[in-house]
């Protein structure tokens, strides 16, 4: 599992190393834990929950909830909004976003051993089922009230549809593209409400969260670490 990771995700750290990294150059930019709140736009799914150290160290009961499936921000603008309208007097704030994707220990993609589970489950089950619709699926996709953050999901992948599907690893793939939808929103949704905010420094911690097998520790791949202030 861990070769594969590292064949794969050359630079993805464990997740212990990512958090005590993080929280260290908070302490170095002035900031402490008490003066710091956090959000998250990660998948909805359970596994995704790896980041315990942030919730030790970090203002507040733990992170607020900015994603959906996938990782795509839906809690769009009103959610940024309430999250900067949390943000301790003089404190900081850290957003940790990205897509996740399963490796197992026997280094199989796109799946993960869940604790007392039977056999092997997709992760992320979003970006999996999306790549499914989007093989079979070449043209129009149905909008379903019932089932829209998928739709939305779907619509993302289906501009990269043929660069997917003719992939090695497809999920894999549509990761990476999901990653670049979550940031690309997420900071369109910044740049709109950043401005009614003077005065905040925001930390943007993304990246892919590999997930491994329940009893493993999961890693990250970190793609953009940066400050801005508004
Ligand atoms: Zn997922």
């Amino acid at each position: 599992m861990t070769s594969t990771i590292q064949r794969i995700y050359p630079d993805a750290i464990p997740m212990t190393m990512l958090q005590n990294n993080v929280c260290s150059n908070v302490r170095e930019q002035g900031g402490d834990g008490d003066h710091t709140i956090w959000a998250t736009s990660l998948c909805s799914d359970e596994v995704t929950n790896s980041f315990h150290y942030f919730t030790e160290q970090m203002a507040g009961p733990g992170p607020f909830i900015l994603g959906g499936i996938t990782g795509l921000p839906f809690a769009g603008i009103t959610g940024m909004k309430a999250f900067l309208s949390h943000v301790p007097t003089s404190g900081k704030a850290m957003i940790v976003y990205g897509p996740h994707i399963g490796i197992t220990k026997e280094g199989e993609f796109g799946k993960v051993h869940r604790k007392n589970r039977e056999g092997l489950s997709s992760c992320c089950g979003s970006i999996t089922s999306a790549v499914d619709s989007i093989s079979v699926q070449d043209s129009g996709i149905q909008d379903d009230p019932l089932d829209y953050q998928q739709t939305r999901v779907i619509q993302h992948l289906h501009n990269h549809r043929e660069e997917i599907l003719s992939a090695e690893h497809p999920v894999k793939v549509a990761t990476d593209h999901a990653f670049d939808a979550i940031e690309s929103k997420l900071l369109r949704i910044l740049d709109q409400v950043l401005p009614e905010f003077p005065g905040i420094q925001l930390v943007l911690v993304g990246g892919v969260e590999i997930n491994t097998d329940w009893d493993q520790e999961d890693f990250f791949d970190l793609r953009t670490y940066r400050w801005i202030e508004s």
